[in-house]
C-alpha cells in the first residue's frame, strides 16, 4: 500500500521530520462559534494527509485557513518554515505555493482550458507565455485533458473541469496542495477520474491535504487520517488503524454511519 514516499508505521504517525506546514494551536471564531479550536497539525514533505469529519466540522475553514483565505484569531501557521504573512506580494506568492482545489470546480469561465493553466504562471510567476503554454499542455496531457486545451469550462465535463483545476493548481509548481471535497459535487461515473489524479499525483510525492468522504482513496493513498469534529481533531490515526480501529466515540459514530 506504501506507493507514496512516506513509510507508512503501524505504530501511529511519527513525528514529522521534514515539516512543510505546521499549524500551532490555531484558534478561530465566527461570531461565537468557536470553529477551530486548539488546532495543532505538522504536515510531512510528501505527506498525504485525509481530513475528514461530519458536515460543520470546521474543515474547510481549516483548508482556508492554511493558504490565509480565512484569518485566524490566534495560534500560527508556518510553511516550509516561513510564517504566512499578512497582505500584498509576499501573500501571493504565499498562495502561490499552495494549491487548492475546490468543491465547485472554480474555473474562469471566460477563459479557455490553456489559458487557465497558463494565467497564474504569466501573472504570478511572471513565466513568458510560450513556457507558461508548453507547462500548461503538459499539465492537461498529464491530467488527461490534453485534447480540451482550446475549449472553454462549459464545454467539459465536471470531471475533466476539476481535471484541468487540478493542472492549474500544478501549474504554479505548489509545495503543498489543498483538497476541499474535490469530488463532492461531480456525477458518480467522473469520481474516479479525478480521484485516480490525486492517486498519481501522491505516487508523484506532492505534499497533499485532503477533505473527502472517498474512504477508498483515503485508504490506499493517505499516510494519515485526521478525524474532526466540532472544531477540533479528535483522532489521527493511519488509515489501518482509523478504519479498523477508531479510538473515539464521535469516529465510530462517524464510520458507523458512512460506512
Ligand atoms: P466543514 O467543511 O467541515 O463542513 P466548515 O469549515 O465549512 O465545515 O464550517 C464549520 C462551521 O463554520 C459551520 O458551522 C459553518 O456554518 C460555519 N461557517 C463557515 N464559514 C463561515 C462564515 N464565513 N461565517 C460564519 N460561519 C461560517
Ligand atoms: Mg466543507
Amino acid at each position: 500500500m506504501s506507493e507514496v514516499s512516506v513509510t507508512k508505521d503501524a505504530g501511529g504517525p511519527e513525528p514529522a521530520t521534514d515539516k512543510l506546514v505546521v499549524l500551532d494551536n490555531i484558534n478561530k471564531h465566527f461570531g461565537a462559534l468557536h470553529v477551530l479550536q486548539d488546532i495543532d497539525l505538522t504536515i510531512a514533505r510528501g505527506e498525504v494527509v485525509v481530513v475528514i469529519g461530519p458536515s460543520g466540522s470546521g474543515k474547510s475553514t481549516l483548508c482556508r485557513t492554511i493558504n490565509r483565505l480565512e484569518t485566524v484569531d490566534s495560534g500560527s501557521i508556518t510553511i516550509d518554515d516561513k510564517p504566512l504573512p499578512e497582505e500584498g506580494r509576499e501573500l501571493a506568492k504565499l498562495r502561490a505555493d499552495v494549491g487548492m482545489v475546490f468543491q465547485s470546480f472554480n474555473l474562469f469561465a471566460h477563459k479557455t482550458v490553456l489559458e487557465n493553466v497558463t494565467l497564474g504562471q504569466t501573472k504570478v510567476r511572471r513565466t513568458d507565455k510560450q513556457t507558461a503554454e508548453q507547462k500548461g499542455r503538459a499539465l492537461l496531457d498529464r491530467v488527461g485533458v490534453g485534447n480540451q486545451a482550446d475549449k472553454y469550462p462549459a464545454q467539459l465535463s465536471g470531471g475533466q473541469q476539476q481535471r484541468v483545476a487540478i493542472a492549474r493548481a500544478l501549474a504554479m509548481d505548489p509545495k503543498v496542495m489543498l483538497f476541499d471535497e474535490p469530488t463532492s459535487a461531480l456525477d458518480p461515473e467522473m469520481i474516479n477520474e479525478v480521484l485516480e489524479v490525486m492517486q498519481q499525483l501522491a505516487r508523484d510525492g506532492m505534499t497533499m491535504v485532503v477533505v473527502t468522504h472517498e474512504m477508498g482513496f483515503a485508504r490506499s493513498a493517505a499516510n494519515r487520517v485526521v478525524f474532526m469534529a466540532d472544531g477540533r481533531i479528535v483522532e489521527e490515526a493511519t488509515p489501518e488503524q482509523f478504519f479498523s480501529n477508531p479510538r473515539s466515540d464521535r469516529a465510530k459514530d462517524f464510520l458507523s454511519k458512512i460506512l
